[in-house]
């Protein structure tokens, strides 16, 4: 390197040792804010769990996946993370689902919630750092009910205890719903008919009938409303306030407008939460993912054509509130950026060159990157940024003007964004590169059709497999897969 890139190069390194703040949109200020945690360096965060009583589907892929890659980031920031979520294990979806099945709900519960950590564990989602069972925290649960009741915030009725929200004078202020607008809970445990205003909500269901699941309360057996459950553990891991609560979107009202209420009136602090974070839903081919439409998908069949890289890739292509429409399409371009991606880093580890110049262009999309994190996490414009550092480089390899040490950079920058985003595989080979783990995937899949006489299924895939830039050819031996 050149005197004059050595000098530019320690500036430079200066420039960005400056750390900006991360600035991040609060639901409930409406507002884009600087991330100051409440204890220095320390975050915790909560972030609502799955409901077990079915496989997981992309939507909550979606969800869980975008956190796991915002914790990751907060950890790169040298945060110190405490990621909590909770697992609902009791609930009505439960309870009916065990009845349709003819076993209990605590067998049903645990089945589902394994198949969730499976399905967590192939999308690579390891941030959190405690899952916390419903059922786990009953006392935690009644001695909150306890306490809304004797502050007055709660009152029994002959089939539970419900909280009155007219009690509550900021109720509303996260979703902007009135005490007298709030339309009924979306859960069935919170239709009581003797409920003062139809916004009240279950905190404690009366079990109906011996037979049926519930634990002994002062009140009665019985079991815990949704709500609560959240605010019982978020009080014993992280006390009356915390940092970060985040979920999708369709849970700020009721679901989290209801914790605020519960937790505000034990405590008498406010708030609750410092920072509310939401995600956008998801849809598939631009219609809701519903039963119903018969496009209701899990995320085990979603992987069993997809590899898991690409849908980090895919997620990451978008923001993480914006809405996410997936299609073949958006899938095949997330295969495609991982392509280049690995394209390139097989090349950087191919140069040579000792000689030439220090590129402040390198340097700027490094920084466009990392900037573009600490605007709300604004992936897509990172994204931006990294392919056009990905065609400067390409073109410098081609040129051979990008040296030896840049390209031992690119490689530790990548490594880096890597550590979030998690949708690279450094230890590739160009033998495995040349058919990517998507078309081996969707190939094995035709496979089976083929094996089922489901032709129009086989055939489908083959063109997916060509959409990739493969073509699949049948021999005597099997499969032959060549690139287009
Ligand atoms: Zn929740």
């Amino acid at each position: 390197m050149s005197s004059l890139g050595r000098f530019f190069s320690k500036s430079y390194n200066i420039a960005i040792n400056i750390k900006k703040m991360l600035q991040i949109y609060n639901t409930l200020t409406g507002k884009i804010e600087p991330l100051s945690p409440i204890k220095k360096d320390k975050i915790n965060l909560f972030v609502c769990g799955p409901t077990v009583y079915d496989f997981s589907h992309i939507g909550h892929a979606r969800t869980y996946v975008a956190f796991d890659m915002l914790v990751n980031y907060l950890k790169h920031l040298k945060f110190n993370v405490f990621y909590l979520q909770n697992i609902t294990d009791i609930d009505d979806k439960i309870i009916q689902r065990a009845k349709e099945k003819n076993i209990n709900p605590k067998e049903l519960a645990r089945q589902f919630e394994k198949e969730h950590m499976n399905d967590m564990q192939a999308l690579q989602v390891n941030s959190v750092k405690k899952y916390a069972r419903a059922t786990d925290h009953i006392k935690e649960i009644i001695s909150q009910v306890e306490r809304l009741l004797k502050k007055g915030f709660a009152y029994q009725t002959t089939d539970g205890i419900y909280y009155d929200v007219s009690k509550f004078k900021e109720y509303g202020k996260l979703s902007g719903r009135t005490v007298e607008g709030a339309e009924d809970g979306t859960s069935r445990i919170d239709e009581g008919v003797e409920k003062k205003n139809k916004a009240d909500f279950c905190l404690w269901k009366l079990s109906q009938d011996k037979k049926e699941i519930g634990w002994a309360s002062p009140w009665g057996k019985g079991r815990p409303g949704w709500h609560i459950e959240d605010t019982a553990i978020t009080e014993k891991y992280f006390g009356a306030q915390y940092d970060i609560h985040g979920g999708a979107r369709d849970l700020i009202f009721p679901h989290h407008e209801a914790e605020i209420s519960q937790m505000e009136a034990i405590s008498g602090k406010s708030p609750l939460v410092k920072y509310w974070m939401h995600t956008g839903f998801l849809t598939i081919n631009g219609q809701k993912m519903s039963k119903s439409l018969g496009n209701f998908t899990t995320i085990r069949d979603f992987l069993k054509e997809t590899s898991p890289k690409a849908l980090r890739m895919f997620i990451f292509s978008s923001h993480y509130r914006s809405p996410i429409d997936l299609k073949d399409a958006s899938i095949t371009e997330a295969v495609n950026n991982i392509e280049k991606l690995q394209d390139l880093i097989l090349k950087l580890k191919q140069v040579k060159t000792s000689q030439g110049i220090f590129s402040t262009e390198i340097e700027g999309f490094k920084q466009g990157f990392w900037n573009a994190l600490e605007d709300d996490f604004n992936t897509p414009k990172a994204k931006a940024s990294l392919f056009e550092l990905v065609s400067l480089v390409n073109e410098k390899i081609n040129k051979k003007t990008l040296t030896q040490t840049q390209a031992k950079g690119i490689l530790e920058f990548l490594k880096e964004i890597n550590k979030i985003f998690l949708f690279l595989d450094f230890k590739q080979t160009k033998k495995e590169s040349e058919i990517p783990e998507e078309v081996k995937k969707l190939a094995q899949q035709r496979e089976e059709y083929r094996q089922n006489k489901d032709w129009a299924k086989a055939d489908e895939t083959r063109q997916k497999i060509e959409l990739l830039g493969f073509e699949v050819e049948d021999t005597p031996k099997g499969q032959k897969i060549t690139k287009k």
